[in-house]
Order: C-alpha cells, then structure tokens, then sequence
C-alpha cells in the first residue's frame, strides 16, 4: 500500500498530488516553467496545495523536489498524507499546505540540478554581489566536473577527489564539492548568479499562503545522504541560536545543525532554509530538511556528476543520456519497498511531531 505512494515520473507524481488535493478539498494553486521543458516537450509546474480553518495562525508547510528526483521521496509522502486521510485530520485545527515540485525540472528531468544547472540549494543568497568563496572548489574544478566524460577520465576525476580526501580527510573533500560555489556556472553544486524562477516562485507562494499565520514549521524533504532510510533531522542554524530552540523544542536531540561536525551534510550557503526563514522571520519559523539516506556517497556524487554532465555536455536522448538519467534516478530514489516504507514511517513521525508541538 505504501509503494502507491509513490511514483514512476514527475508527471505522474504531479497528477496524483493535484488529484489528491481535489479530493481533499485542498485549494491549488500552479505556476507553469515559464522557460523549460520536461521529457517529450511537456510542461512543467510547481505547485502550491494549502487547507485548514479560516482563523487557524498555525500553518505545516511541506515542501517536495528541492533537488530534482529527490522528489519521488517529498511527493510521495505529500500524496501519502492526502491519500491515508492524515492531512485532513491535521487540517481540521492547522493550516496545512504542500508545495510540490520546487525544482520541476529536475524531478521530471532525473537531475539534482535546475534548468540552469543550479543546486536551489545554494541559489537564496542575501547578497549576490558577494556570493561566498570556494577556494577549494576553485582548485577541483577540473575533478568535479571533467568535461571529457570518457570512463578513463572519468576514473581518473574520481582518482583525484579520493586522493584529496585522503590527503586532507573526507568532511574536507565533501565541503569543497558540495558546500555550493558560485565561480563554475559548469560545474556542480553552482549556487547561480541570481535568483531563479524557482526561488522567485517559491517565495511567491510562501508570502501568499502565510498571509495571516503567525507560526510556521516548514519541513523540506531531501535524499542521498546517510544510511539507508534513515531520516536525519537537519538544520542550518548553529545551537546556540533562537532558530535552533525552537527546533529543539518540538525534535529534541534529533535536530543535528549542519553548523556541526556531527551532521551528515556539510554547511551550505545559500540555502532554501535561510532564504525562507528570512522572508518569513515575522513567524518565527521552524525549518529543517529531512535527509533520507540512499546509497554510498561515492555513488551519489558520481550520478549527481552524471546529470550535470549530461544537460550541459551531452545528449539526454542518447543511450549514455539515459543510463546517466538512470543512475541519478536509482541514487536518489532507490525504488524500494523497504526504502518506501522507512521514509513513510519516518516523515510522518517527523510531521507528526510539529503537529503535536502546535497543541
Ligand atoms: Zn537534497
């Protein structure tokens, strides 16, 4: 039963949801891509879904698709929490509302990155006239994203980066590749040079829908990272801040600060969490990412390597094109039932508890 939560593609994980939605009585909201495209020409949306009483102040906003094909994991517990009646249940008190698809394009794509080749989480920089430095990605650059993806070099890149790891351990090489970078629009983990349409819209949304809420906790759903199945509470802010009480009020000890050695992320900049917590600081917000763990992280990057490679190199409808898709697909959403189950079990104990929070 949990499986049918989830979906084969991006088209398919949106019909259920906007149908889900309808049957719930959640009003909709969609904004079409106004410049990309997903497979076979079609068009591509992010889509905001909300319910709950007129007079509630308390708004759950959960939020899929961040990085392309991690979207099969949000999606399918959105749907899941329309489908199993929990969200009603929630809706009868709270606000409640769902925003699917941050980054269309890579969910319908198979791609962490956007249409632009950028990571959304790095693109809500405060200051883009003087976006952080990444020296040690600068020195990589080569080994991140090696423009001849022949299998020698691509071997020979991986070569490098363990030899980097090993030289200077691996939290080091991990920082360097993923922290975000703002130099190699070709590279990985670009944070962009502006705003995209995806953090605009989002921010759209978010300002809309929380008109008259005072109080917001906001969970954006996330893989590739960790062991398998395991959720990992994340979030940005270090422990000794206001952010961060509030988190530990409703999550305890489980909230690990990637501000921490302890996280099983490296400290990012630009990031959605601070980007929404700044638009919305009028409501205190309470924002964490879950981390579902899929594969090795080896194996990760080098399908998130892949896709990048491929939308700006190489040919998507080519039979490399889809092994590379493939790859990224099976790296972020394992197409598991055992893996469903956990992440199911998991995002609803974490929700759940945000929901508690607010009695
Ligand atoms: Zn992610």
């Amino acid at each position: 039963m949990i499986d049918e939560y989830f979906s084969k593609d991006y088209f398919e994980a949106r019909e259920k949801f906007l149908s889900a939605c309808n049957e719930n009585g959640f009003v909709i909201k969609s904004e079409k891509h106004p410049n990309a495209k997903g497979p076979q020409n079609r068009d591509i949306f992010m889509d905001c879904a909300i319910k709950g009483p007129e007079d509630a102040k308390k708004m759950l906003l959960i939020i899929s698709g961040t990085h392309g094909p991690e979207g099969y994991c949000g999606s399918g517990f959105q749907y899941g929490l329309l489908k199993s009646g929990i969200a009603n249940e929630w809706a009868k008190k709270y606000k409640i509302a769902f925003i699917h698809a941050h980054n269309a394009y890579g969910f319908a794509w198979d791609t962490r990155f956007n249409e632009d080749n950028i990571d959304l989480n790095r693109n809500y920089l405060e200051d883009w006239n003087n976006p952080p430095k990444n020296p040690d990605y600068d020195e990589l650059s080569q080994w991140a994203l090696p423009t001849d993806y022949s299998e020698e070099n691509v071997n020979l890149a991986m070569m490098k980066l363990v030899e980097y790891a090993q030289k200077n351990g691996f939290p080091k090489l991990q920082s360097a590749l993923t922290a975000g970078q703002y130099n190699h629009p070709k590279g990985v983990y670009y944070g962009g040079n502006g705003p995209s349409w995806s953090n605009k819209t989002i921010k759209n949304f978010a300002y809309e829908i929380t008109q008259d809420i005072e109080n917001i906790v906001i969970i954006d759903m996330h893989t590739g990272l960790g062991p398998f199945g395991h959720g990992e509470i994340l979030c940005d802010c270090a422990p000794d801040t206001e952010e961060y009480k509030r988190l530990h009020a409703i999550w305890g000890d489980e909230v690990v600060s990637t501000k921490t050695e302890a996280s099983v992320s490296a400290d990012l900049s630009g990031t959605l969490d601070s980007g929404l917590t700044k638009l919305l600081s009028k409501l205190s917000p309470a924002f964490i990412a879950i981390e579902f763990g899929t594969i090795d992280p080896l194996s990760v990057f080098k399908s998130t390597q892949g896709t990048s490679w491929l939308h700006t190199y190489g040919d998507k409808e080519s039979e490399f094109g889809k092994k590379l898709t493939q790859l990224s697909r099976d790296a972020f959403y394992p197409q598991s039932s055992e893996w469903n189950e956990k992440v199911w079990a998991r995002s609803v104990e974490v929700a759940q508890k945000a929901i508690d929070n607010f009695a």
